[in-house]
């Protein structure tokens, strides 16, 4: 008899990262099984746990007993709760963070349980005793039942789908439900009622003819279908109410956002000869159940998301389940519409969009198997479907791929372990692949499949690139070059649209020279130097090398050497002042904060509302509108010079999505690509739209820097509130790290982070790069578990990123 249960607390902390067991009563013995959460005294509270395992023990007068299961099925299958222990350990994140993970928000806020039965559930179907307990569409609340002692018998309908766990969340993401009427008599006692009821009451009468002559009378009726079915009025309703011949309940509906949208349907389109040489190696593992990782490189607007849609249906007709990620950004209806439009209500939505309850009402229907395809951002990747046969990634270069916080997975890797669980095909899709994935489709662990024609063989868009020296050379001092505004002119006066792109703001500074463009590097490491306004000097992030800022460009000698930032509000303020008569829709993190005004701008520029949609990343995806012809670029160089190895590939990647944004259609589109630096090989070939030639320069620079995919990185952050501190702690660390790893395994710092000081916290960084170093992840446990327990108390953190993509 398995009696002790091993359960993962939810207290995330080194000391407590490990199971603890716990009697399980008797009462609860074969009820209790792993992945399902359990209530347990933890010290002086009651606290949530994760149960990970069943055990028989003899000697258990020392263990304390569960205080309540939280769950009556599993909410991790087997199949997640190992890939918990694969993240903890790929990501040498605390076990509870992973689990957590995987879960809605919902479920890990305060909540009461109840029961209700299911729609299509009898009340006939249920056991006697648990009779009195059900009306059909009402809820019963979970103490009740577990008082009555019926939690075994519940437990088993639960598992038939004749009862359902319903969790409210407690102050926050209430469940939605709606008013129903119900009839409290059957079908053959409407004689019955009706002779019951005064001959004058022919209202009434007529109410509950209506009623029992429909089929549906069980289900129960909203109010206004009464209303207008049998064309009476609220009051007659709510009089037979008060009789008792009708019942008023509330009913949970699940929270749709796309609800009130008709998807048309959309039937699978006969493919391109290109598109059926891509298809055919996916449906050929699909068909015969093997994993395998497609690298699927196709430019914009080759067709890729149809390939994606007819592998899922190959999928779905051998019964099996599908997960699409795509970049929250592009999540936008236009996305979503052409997945419902395809698999119409098989398909769950899951992005940050979603209220709290909207998101755990997406998640129920993966669990409950009301769904077979879940089109979601990052966490999506866990959705707890147990028979998948795909998992596709579009834009798999984003980065938003990973996750900041712990545990800080990458969706691809998850995607891959996953698969490889299910043995099912991988697709990676995008127009500019990440050099990681690309490296591994050319040595062959992946395969790649390439689509390098538009369909209808549309042309790319035209682009020129401005150089603003030039421009700063005949006087021009304003943000807009004269090709750039010239050409915002003529559409405004042809009435078609334009896009301003304008990179992230806030990490632009960089100092660079109006006059030819340089930009002070560091000399040991090719990358830009950071400004530091508080003290006026430049710093390297890699390093920790330092200078102050030259008062004459080292190259030219001129004067016009400066540290650069340009906001949103300012470049639409002068739009403002240059053409009066624009309309603008600016789209930046403070005009999209709250929920739904993303979709709304958008849909107003769709619309035709604006001339022109200014604005940062956010607009640099999912955009199709046939009106827009000009795309400008209002500097390409911010992002080139992040202190970051991967700024030339997001400058590229970024401006081959930027430009892919116009022409779309019947009109021609043209871009217009304002910089400082024309001859940087990532503008340049983006504006020939020449991946192939970008790939290995790049390749070159990142073999020269040993960065990836020549050498994998885990950066180490530490962070303490005293510079002395951090700083000494920091060289230990380094120096112990080097003591245990290899020699050909390059150790960068302890050097300053690229933001040095965070809430009053000082920040110091060890770059760590290797080709392969079998002691890593064992040094790494030990950098926490020694260091940890030596500074914690002094209050120092450390955070240990395995594969970063923020080097800040
Ligand atoms: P991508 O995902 O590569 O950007 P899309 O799948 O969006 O490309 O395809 C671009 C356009 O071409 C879409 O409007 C799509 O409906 C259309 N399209 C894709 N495949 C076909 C096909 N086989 N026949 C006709 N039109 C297609
Ligand atoms: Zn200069
Ligand atoms: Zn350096």
């Amino acid at each position: 008899m398995k009696n002790v249960a091993s359960v993962i607390v939810d207290v995330p902390a080194m000391q407590t990262d490990r199971t603890y067991d716990y009697l399980v009563p008797h009462k609860w013995i074969g009820s209790i099984s792993p992945g399902m959460r359990v209530a347990v005294p933890f010290g002086p509270r009651t606290i949530q746990g994760f149960v990970i395992d069943l055990k028989e023990k003899g000697e258990v007068s020392k263990l304390k007993a569960i205080s309540e299961p939280m769950d009556l099925v599993p909410v991790l299958n087997e199949e997640l709760l190992s890939l918990g222990n694969w993240l903890t350990d790929k990501t040498l994140c605390f076990k509870i963070s992973a689990f957590q993970a995987m879960l809605p928000a919902a479920m890990k806020a305060k909540y009461e349980k109840f029961f209700r039965m299911e729609e299509r559930a009898e009340l006939e179907d249920l056991p006697l005793s648990l009779k009195p307990f059900f009306q059909k569409g009402s809820e019963v609340s979970w103490k009740a039942v577990e008082e009555a002692g019926f939690l075994p018998l519940i437990q088993r309908q639960v598992k038939l789908g004749n009862v359902d766990v319903v969790y409210k969340v407690k102050a926050k993401g209430k469940k939605k439900t709606i008013k129903k009427i119900l009839p409290t008599f059957l079908g053959e006692q409407l004689e019955d009622v009706l002779n019951r009821l005064s001959p004058q009451a022919t209202k009434q009468k007529e109410v509950i003819e209506f009623i029992s002559r429909n089929g549906k009378a069980e289900h129960g009726f909203i109010v206004n279908e009464i209303i207008e079915g049998a064309g009476t009025t609220a009051s007659t309703i709510k009089s037979l109410v008060n009789k008792g011949l009708l019942l008023e309940t509330f009913v949970e509906v699940y929270r749709d956002p796309y609800e009130n949208r008709v998807f048309e349907k959309t039937l699978p389109l006969s493919l391109t000869h290109q598109q059926d040489e891509a298809i055919k190696p996916i449906l050929e593992k699909i068909d015969h159940s093997l994993h395998q990782t497609f690298l699927l490189y196709g430019v914009t607007g080759s067709g890729k998301t149809e390939i994606y849609l007819q592998s899922i249906q190959r999928v779905l007709e051998k019964g099996k389940e599908a997960i699409v990620l795509v970049p929250e950004i592009s999540l936008t209806p236009q996305m979503v519409h052409r997945f419902k439009g395809r698999f119409g209500n098989d398909v769950a939505v899951l992005h940050s969009g979603l209220s709290v309850g909207e998101k755990y009402d997406e998640w129920r229907k993966i669990q409950r198997k009301e769904v077979k395809v879940v089109v979601g951002a990052r966490s999506a990747i866990f959705a707890p479907f147990e028979n998948i046969g795909i998992i596709i990634i579009d834009e798999e270069h984003e980065t938003s791929y990973k996750q900041e916080e712990n545990p800080r997975y990458h969706a691809r890797d998850v995607a891959v372990h996953r698969a490889e669980n299910h043995q099912c095909p991988v697709i990676l899709g995008s127009a500019t692949p990440s050099l990681e994935s690309f490296a591994r489709a050319s040595k062959g662990v992946y395969e790649l499949l390439t689509l390098s024609k538009r369909m209808n063989d549309g042309e790319l868009p035209k682009v020129s690139i401005v150089d603003m020296r030039e421009e700063l050379r005949n006087g021009n001092r304003s943000m807009f070059s004269k090709e750039l505004f010239d050409k915002l002119q003529e559409k405004l006066e042809k009435g078609e649209q334009t896009v301003l792109f304008l990179n992230r703001r806030g990490h632009s500074s960089f100092i660079m020279c109006r006059d030819c463009g340089f930009v002070v590097q560091c000399p040991h490491c090719d990358i830009s130097l950071t400004y530091h306004r508080f003290s006026n000097g430049m710093k390297c992030h890699y390093c920790g090398y330092e200078e102050s800022v030259p008062n004459a460009c080292p190259e030219c000698t001129s004067e016009h050497i400066r540290y650069f930032g340009t906001g949103t509000q300012k470049v639409e303020e002068e739009l403002n002042k240059l053409l009066p008569g624009a309309r603008i829709i600016r789209m930046d993190v403070d005009t999209t904060s709250r929920k739904g005004s993303h979709e709304k701008l958008l849909t107003a520029f769709g619309e035709g509302k604006a001339d022109i949609l200014l604005g940062t990343q956010m607009i640099a995806k999912g955009l199709d509108f046939p009106n827009i012809t000009l795309v400008g670029v209002l500097s390409a160089d911010t992002m080139l010079h992040l202190p970051d190895f991967r700024a030339a590939e997001k400058t590229f990647q970024l401006l081959t999505q930027v430009s892919g944004r116009a022409g779309r259609h019947s009109l021609p589109g043209e871009v217009v690509i304002q910089t400082y630096t024309p001859e940087h090989y990532s503008i340049g070939l983006a504006s020939k739209h020449d991946y192939d030639r970008f790939y290995s320069q790049e390749m070159m620079m990142r073999k020269m820097g040993a960065y990836p995919p020549f050498y994998f990185i885990t950066l180490i952050t530490l962070s303490h509130e005293e510079l002395m501190k951090v700083v000494d702690i920091a060289e230990k660390l380094s120096g112990f790290i080097r003591s245990r790893l290899s020699e050909s395994t390059i150790i960068l710092g302890p050097a300053a982070s690229p933001i040095p000081r965070i809430k009053n916290r000082y920040r110091y960084q060890c770059l760590i790069k290797y080709k392969r170093e079998p002691n890593l992840t064992d040094t790494l446990k030990t950098v926490l578990d020694q260091f940890q327990q030596q500074y914690a108390s002094s209050g120092l953190t450390i955070s240990i990123d395995v594969n970063p993509y923020m080097m800040m």
